[in-house]
Order: structure tokens, then sequence, then C-alpha cells
């Protein structure tokens, strides 16, 4: 192929862009992991993504995807045939959901329609009849990836709790950590499960598992026959800072620059930047005349933009023509909304010049692609950001 100048825009909803500082830190030598200079590697990124979580608990980071992190949480606080509630978000929902079934997990799912969150009240309802607690977990997404959809996390824990049910809080925060608040400890969640190449800015290749006392004690008791996803292996060996296995050395590097860069912007300034650049987006989505994916306005991604089509018009043909002609990927429609919605990417390292060569693309792309829409979207971002 053709050389063609000028950056790549990789605005879909993961992986996002790698900063230059964290592709750096990465291209160095690898060293022994078990030697005496590998600790206070593995010490200062398993205590920093304490922070990044918000949690006094233990972090297990595993080289994997994040779907790795998603069976490293249920092979090891669950085992086959116990009963558990997973709420359909969209997607990654569907697809945790899948996993669980696979493993021969007794699933349950709310239905959602994929244009609203989590509604807790119908999880407290679904516990309130469980009476001989034989549900062992309710499974959720926080920030669901597939339609722009952000999940109050904590209501979910107040359902669960109002009932006095037992069961265990297990949440996927995949794209939301790092991106949008996510409170591990002070939300009530018992496993959350993220991955490296979302909020985090890194390259894929790093799953996590935050931790609970509770989830430990499941654990301990119970849980599926497992290996390589066993969180007890790692944890002895992370005290001193060392792994059971290889570390994926490099990507650890990268990790704790990229822990290095959001504590120096400042989490609380990096969230408030995501919600700068999603209330832009969302502006220009108004004045284009068209419909985001996400119906509530509390429950918005400031992650990724889910946008619908007009009937009759393919989002994935859009995503084509802005692809061949302005070299941006943009993130498909998943599963139920393929080819009704596309989805525009602005977590990581972006600012508010990215956002606007994003949606002055998006907005030639709608043009070229014939999809009616009024214009002016691009302008008025412009005037959310100058104001
Ligand atoms: C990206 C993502 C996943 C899947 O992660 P992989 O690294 O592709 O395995 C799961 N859930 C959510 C919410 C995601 O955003």
């Amino acid at each position: 192929m053709a050389y063609r100048a000028g950056r790549h825009f990789l605005q879909i909803p993961g992986p996002s862009p790698v900063p230059d500082r964290i592709s750096r830190a990465i291209d160095a030598a690898v060293i022994d992991h078990r030697g005496p200079n590998f600790s206070d590697l593995g010490l200062s990124v398993l205590s920093g993504m304490q922070r990044i979580f918000k949690t006094e608990a233990p972090v297990v980071i595993y080289p994997s995807s994040g779907t790795g992190a998603w069976e490293a949480c249920l092979s090891n606080a669950l085992k086959a045939g116990d009963q558990v509630l997973f709420y359909e978000t969209g997607q990654f929902a569907t697809l945790w959901k899948q996993m669980a079934d696979r493993l021969g997990i007794e699933t349950e799912f709310l239905a959602g329609d994929w244009r609203n969150g989590v509604d807790a009240d119908r999880i407290e309802a679904r516990l309130r009849q469980d009476t001989k607690h034989a549900i062992k977990a309710v499974c959720c997404v926080h920030h669901e990836t597939s339609c722009g959809i952000t999940s109050d996390i904590a209501a979910v824990r107040q359902a669960i709790d109002v009932v006095g049910h037992s069961a265990l809080l297990l949440v996927d925060s995949i794209s939301g950590l790092a991106s949008v608040d996510y409170e591990h400890d002070k939300w009530g969640a018992d496993v959350t499960v993220s991955g490296s190449q979302k909020g985090l800015m890194m390259p894929p290749g790093l799953g996590f598992n935050a931790l609970s006392d509770r989830a430990l004690e499941a654990a301990k008791n119970g849980g599926s026959q497992r290996s390589y996803w066993d969180w007890q292996e790692m944890l002895a060996s992370n005290t001193s800072g060392y792994f059971p296995y290889t570390p994926a050395t490099t990507l650890l590097y990268g990790l704790r620059e990229a822990i290095a860069m959001l504590e120096e912007e400042g989490l609380d300034n990096v969230f408030s930047r995501h919600q700068r650049l999603g209330d832009a987006c969302r502006e220009a989505v108004a004045v284009w005349d068209l419909q985001t994916v996400c119906q509530n306005p509390n429950e918005h991604s400031n992650a990724l933009t889910g946008i619908m089509m007009p009937e009759g018009h393919d989002a994935d043909r859009v995503r084509e023509v802005i692809l061949n002609k302005f070299d941006m990927s943009l993130g498909t429609g998943l599963g139920k909304i393929k080819g009704k919605a596309f989805r525009i990417g602005h977590l990581g390292d972006i600012n508010d010049l990215t956002l606007m060569g994003v949606l002055c693309g998006v907005e030639m792309g709608l043009d070229l692609a014939g999809v009616p829409h009024q214009s002016g979207g691009v302008e008025a971002a412009m005037r959310f950001l100058s104001r």
C-alpha cells in the first residue's frame, strides 16, 4: 500500500491512540523478570493500578486481552452451575454472558434495548424474588462501549444491599477506567475487569482484575478449576513485585508511563477533559439532527459517541468513505446495531483540536455518503470549545 502522509486518525473506542511517551517507554530492553531490578517495576504498576481503580484491595495484572480478564473474574469467583444475573446493556454484556454460558454458569439476562443503561430497580426486584440467595453474582458493564452508555454502578450495589442479598457485584469497566470516573471501593464492586487499550492509552495486551475481600473469600472457598487465571498464585508473587510466570515486561514499562501521565494531568482533570470533548461531540450530533444511540442524557459516555443512521443508510458505508477519503477509522456498529450505527471514539490521548479534526472528517463523510443531515455540527462544536 502507498504511503499516506499525515497521521492516521484511529478514532475507534479502543484501541485508542498510543501517545509517544508510552511508545518510547515500551521501547526498552527486556529485563530478567526474576532479577533484582524487576520488583520496583512490578510494585510500581501494581500500586499505581490500585490508585487508578481507587481501591485499597489488590489488583491483578494479566498478559491478556480484556476478554481474558473477564474469564479470570468468572473462573475465580464462580463455578459451573452457579446462578448469575447479567444485564443486557449492549454487545459487550451479551458477549460476557455468552462466555459465562460456555463455562457452564447458569445465566439469566435482564433484557435491555441497547439505548439505556442498567436499571438498578429491575435488579433489586429480581433479587427480592430470590429469597434463598441462589444468585451468586450480578454482572454489569459500567461503560458499554458498543453503544456509548454508562451505568450507575453504585446504584446496583445499593440495589443488592437494600435487599440484603449476598450476591457478588462483578463489573466490566474495560473502556470506562481512566476515561470516566470509576471508584471500585466506594461503589462496592467485588471484581472490576479492565484492559490496557482504552482509557489507559496503552497498546492491547494487559488485562486487570481489581478485587475485594469478599471476592477473594469466594475464590478461596470455591470458583472453578483454574490455573493460569488463579488469583492466589498471582497475589502470592505480587506481594514482592514479581509474577508467577513471565509477565509482559515491555507493556508494564508502558503501563508505568501511562499511570505517570494520568497522575501528572490528575485523574479529575482527565475525566473533565473527556466530559468536555463528549459534550462538544454531542453538540455536533444535535446540530446534524442525528440521534445518539444513548437515549438517556444522564447516561451518555464521554469516551465515545454512538450515532444512529437515518433509516435506509448504512453506517459501515459512511465509515468506509471516511477511511478511504480521510484516513480515519471509526468504530463499527456491533451485534444488534450492525450497519445501523457507527461510533466515534474520543477517549485517551486526545485534545480539542484532535476532536475538531475528527468531527470535520465525520461531517464531510456524511456529505459524501449522502446521509441526510443538517450542516453546521462542526461550527457548533467549535463554538462550544471556544466558549
Ligand atoms: C473492549 C471491550 C471488551 C473486550 O476487550 P478485548 O481486549 O477486546 O478482549 C469488553 N468489554 C468492554 C466494555 C470493552 O470496551
